[in-house]
């Protein structure tokens, strides 16, 4: 069994994908090609914004998005203590602190409620991440944000497709980004990612830090970045556009069997799906103690898991802020466990995730402490 099999799609859209590639290579343009252009017009009519602007990752798209609001030294931006680290390191490389805010403890994303202890005169932005594909609650955090005057940044490299009351993930903030890393629900085969926003002239600052601050040939009129989408990777989004979806819809029934299969063996699924939400499961994740021996006795049967993540973003030497006290954050990273996800799982190897896990749980309650070791 695998975590994440990006084969079985492969298989699927084959000829597509060898196509799109042959035309990229008798084209020649393989830097910002026509499929650029056709894929962020794409992918902006989908989240239903007026620009998109592809760039060459999902960090990168933070930090274009933070220098395009003229986010620097002495600022603050709110980030929560549990995501990946990009969404920090992002602030810092613009100058910027990154000001730790905590999890709402049923979904495990940025609580509204711990937002106003936060602010202080030096916040510009508060960068909600749509953690495991779901999006926070971007309705009580635009308010906070509208009252403060700051932008909301929304963090949605894994969130593509997601809705909230029906709006897409990406069209809930002022700006957001994206990534198509390989693992994320629409991903290259390489690196990738976007930036979303309404506000034309934010679009245009957007572009401006993303090429060079370059307004035209060789007259450059702010510090920018060389950040592009190949368009080989652009190829290969647009053929993958057309099966997504129906790999939206595969992924949240293999959710929707994992729920299932583990409220029956008594097993609770964590985060919840917050009401309003849909998610696209980039992740599906569980809570265990002594998450190293359940690993373990699933690795032996088979079952590879992973962790996502295992260390708050405060607590990481190169971000650490001392300070920060995020009990729910702590907590969450010490049990989370992340199950195989991806839209081709197998009900047959759902059940067969669930009796391993099961078995490891029980099992652990027989070794009551006398550890892996
Ligand atoms: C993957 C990810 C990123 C970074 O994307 P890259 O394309 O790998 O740079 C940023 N934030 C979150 C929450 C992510 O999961």
């Amino acid at each position: 069994m695998q975590f994440i099999d990006l084969a079985a799609q492969q298989a699927r859209i084959k000829p597509q994908l060898d196509a799109a590639i042959a035309r990229v290579l008798a084209h020649g343009r393989y830097v910002l090609g026509p499929e650029v252009e056709a894929l962020e017009q794409r992918l902006a009519d989908y989240v239903g914004v007026a620009h998109c602007i592809g760039c060459a990752n999902g960090t990168d798209a933070l930090q274009i998005a933070l220098m395009a609001l003229d986010i620097g030294p002495g600022d603050e931006v709110i980030v929560p203590g549990f995501t990946f680290v990009a969404s920090a390191e992002s602030v810092a490389l613009v100058g910027a602190r990154p000001v730790y805010v905590d999890i709402d403890p049923h979904t495990y994303l940025l609580d509204p409620a711990l937002l106003e202890a936060a602010i202080t005169p030096r916040t510009r932005a508060i960068m909600p991440v749509s953690m495991f594909g779901q999006c926070a609650d971007m309705a009580a955090i635009g308010e906070v944000a509208s009252r403060h005057g700051l932008a909301v940044v929304e963090d949605a490299a894994q969130s593509f497709g997601a809705t909230q009351h029906g709006w897409r993930s990406g069209s809930l903030s002022r700006v957001a980004t994206t990534s198509f890393f390989p693992s994320k629900p629409l991903g290259a085969y390489g690196d990738g990612g976007a930036l979303f926003t309404d506000d034309p002239e934010l679009a245009e600052a957007i572009r401006l830090v993303a090429r060079h601050g370059e307004a035209k040939r060789y007259h450059h009129v702010r510090l920018g970045m060389n950040s592009r989408l190949d368009t080989l990777q652009a190829a290969v989004l647009l053929a993958k556009l057309d099966l997504f979806d129906e790999e939206v819809a595969l992924r949240q029934a293999a959710a929707q069997r994992y729920d299932r299969l583990l409220g029956q063996a008594g097993i609770a699924a964590a985060p919840v799906l917050a009401p309003g939400n849909t998610s696209v499961y980039a992740q599906y994740s569980i809570r265990v103690a002594n998450r190293e021996a359940v690993q373990q006795r699933l690795a032996e049967a088979g079952i590879p898991t992973a962790v996502h993540y295992p260390v708050p973003l405060n607590r990481q030497p190169a971000l650490a802020e001392p300070d920060s006290r995020l009990p729910v954050t702590d907590a969450v990273c010490e049990a989370i466990l992340s199950l195989p996800m991806h839209p081709y799982l197998e009900a047959e190897q759902q059940e067969r995730v669930v009796e391993a896990l099961a078995a490891a749980l029980a099992g652990e309650g027989e070794g009551g402490g006398t550890g892996a070791a």
